[in-house]
């Protein structure tokens, strides 16, 4: 009987704002969030930008 149920099933995890609609979440994580961010294979570590897992492949490279 509870019709702001639903609402509540779509929250974002990390600043807890609420959405009616995934899609409207989604976009929000990927905007606020840098949900998309550039991840090194290697080693996992997570870049936000293209140019900074450039540079850190070299170095992980010569780590690994
Ligand atoms: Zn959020
Ligand atoms: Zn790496």
């Amino acid at each position: 009987m509870d019709s702001v149920d639903s609402e509540r099933k779509l929250k974002c995890k990390k600043c807890g704002s609420r959405f009616k609609y995934p899609e409207r979440l989604e976009k929000h994580q990927e905007i606020a969030h840098n949900k998309k961010k550039e991840k090194c294979r290697a080693c996992g570590t997570e870049f936000h930008s293209l140019e900074n897992l450039r540079k850190h492949k070299k170095i992980c490279k010569e780590k690994v």
